[in-house]
């Protein structure tokens, strides 16, 4: 992609969930976001946090 505006996403969910394949106001939706999260946790279980 060459032309990108992130900072126009007022309303219209422009970006397509790189997961699911859906419309989202992001490039990976909440659901799948969330799905993501718990999976890196559960590898990451046992490492020490970040700190954020
Ligand atoms: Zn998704």
């Amino acid at each position: 992609m060459t032309q990108v505006k992130a900072e126009d996403s007022a309303a219209v969910k422009k970006h397509i969930c790189t997961i699911c394949g859906k419309h989202s106001d992001t490039v990976i939706c909440h659901a799948c976001e969330d799905k993501l999260r718990g999976e890196a946790l559960d590898q990451k279980r046992g490492v020490e946090k970040g700190g954020k």
